[in-house]
């Protein structure tokens, strides 16, 4: 490897990036592609080079090839989905990470690595209001860094089913009677971690009518039924903004019924939770307070790049006794002092990325009050395309919570082609779901680009794919 080569294409991919940034806030690029399947596999050669190539080449290519056949989820008019944020500050972070290289399964493969994670995961928890004991500073509890809020998802189930059973879970005497909860608002990360945990499929729990919420009266009803019936109720997961239309269970009330019953609660708040940053987004339904365990993907609205998600603990000594793993020669005189923290043993891989490093480098470069306002920004958007639905004739307000807007039209029929029609529509990328057996459009805002103008724009849209075609 060429150490100049590399300081060059980095300065040229840095100015590439730089100019990517500039076009995609001045909507030159289309949100969607125009290629069909295939158009990239067939402009790639069928088999590795056998010499090697300049790293400038490879980065023309990259711009030539690869960038025009990609969503540009950081695109003003990206609506689709929840937003998957990114930063200068968290690119440059992921270039050192990278050129760093370390590994931080364990304190001892990394010290500054997991103390550095410690320390960030602390921060974000004091900044989101989470109780004290899901600090690392506690000595109770602590966050850890995940890829996703599956995985997430999936430890916390895990860890849930290991207490429930008391780590007898996989034996035959449990097999088959651990139950886990939610609601079919659940995003599907929630029964798919109940399934590779072996749980079976998840208890779903009825919501209240019209709130698309957990009724807690249900669930303490169907707990105790279960009980009754010999089964284990081991887990809840709960919602804090859910996909589809951004509800919050009930989580006070839910987490009563898991207090009282020894269930450990799990609380989703992939995308809402960063809603907490600011004082007056806090709601009381959201109750971290409550849980045994608590997500929040850092990568949706926090202008950390993907993956990024924290999952905090109460009590860490769950994740390890579930998932802790030392073979010999993982042994290590810091681990066997228990003065340090491995977080191999709070995951499912074994190997680490440095990812605390990006989140490190957005919380300082922003700070925490001007992430408030990106948070606080995207919500003024939002309200401001529910008003412009609300006023549109022929069209419908399903639901409008932060930076999240369901709209449908007069009648399903319609919706439907105004969905097909925005489907072959390059400028703007929404969401098609299901609300009460009816289909809509789901439209988040979150692009860094994003402002009154791409909003009104973004509409404009929409409605022209409406109108009826002439
Ligand atoms: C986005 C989202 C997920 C999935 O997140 P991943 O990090 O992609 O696994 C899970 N739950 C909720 C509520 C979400 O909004």
């Amino acid at each position: 490897m060429n150490e100049r080569a590399f300081q060059t294409a980095a300065a040229d991919a840095a100015g590439r990036l730089a100019e990517h940034w500039r076009a995609l806030a001045s909507c030159e690029l289309p949100v969607v592609p125009p290629g069909p399947p295939g158009t990239t596999l067939k402009a790639l050669p069928e088999t590795a080079p056998e010499q090697g190539e300049d790293l400038a080449d490879i980065l023309e290519d990259t711009w030539h090839t690869i960038v025009p056949q990609l969503v540009h989820w950081q695109h003003p008019n990206f609506l689709g989905y929840y937003p998957t944020n990114n930063s200068p500050a968290s690119t440059l972070a992921e270039l050192v990470t990278a050129g760093l290289g370390v590994q931080g399964m364990m304190w001892s493969t990394s010290p500054a690595a997991t103390e550095l994670e410690m320390r960030v995961c602390d921060w974000l928890a004091r900044a989101l209001d989470l109780p004290p004991r899901f600090t690392h500073a506690s000595g109770q509890g602590g966050g850890v860094i995940q890829d996703s809020a599956s995985s997430a998802a999936l430890v916390a189930v895990v860890a849930a089913l290991h207490r429930a059973s008391r780590g007898r879970w996989r034996e035959h005497g449990t097999e088959g009677r651990l139950r886990v909860y939610c609601t079919d608002q659940a995003n599907s990360c929630v029964p798919k971690a109940v399934r590779i945990a072996g749980a079976g499929e998840p208890v779903l729990v009825p919501t209240v009518p019209g709130t698309h919420t957990m009724d807690p009266a249900a669930l303490a009803d169907r707990v105790d039924a279960d009980r009754a019936a010999g089964l284990v109720p081991a887990a809840v997961v709960a919602t804090v903004g859910t996909t589809v239309t951004c509800a919050t269970d009930p989580v006070p009330r839910i987490g009563a019924v898991c207090r009282e019953r020894g269930i450990w609660l799990h609380v989703d708040a992939a995308y809402a939770g960063s809603a907490a940053l600011c004082p007056e987004l806090r709601e009381d339904d959201a109750g971290p307070e409550f849980a045994d365990s608590y997500a929040v993907n850092a990568h949706k609205w926090l202008r950390t790049g993907t993956p990024c998600d924290i999952l905090w603990v109460a009590d860490r000594g769950d994740l390890a006794d579930a998932l802790g793993a030392t073979p010999s020669y993982l042994r290590n005189d810091a681990t066997d002092s228990g003065k340090v923290v491995d977080f191999k043993d709070w995951q499912v891989p074994l190997g680490r990325p440095m990812r605390a490093l990006k989140l490190w480098y957005v919380l300082r470069a922003h700070g925490l009050e001007e992430l408030r306002e990106v948070i606080r920004h995207d919500i003024r958007l939002a309200a401001l395309l529910a008003s412009l639905v609300e006023r549109e004739p022929g069209f419908h307000l399903v639901a409008h919570r932060l930076g999240l807007v369901v709209l449908r039209a007069e009648t399903d029929d319609r919706t439907r082609e105004l969905t097909q029609r925005l489907a072959g529509e390059p400028d703007v990328l929404c969401t098609p779901a299901i609300v009460d057996g009816r289909p809509v459009l789901r439209a988040a805002l979150g692009s860094p680009y994003a402002d009154e103008t791409t909003v009104r724009r973004a509409w404009d849209t929409v409605r022209a794919c409406a109108a009826p075609a002439s």
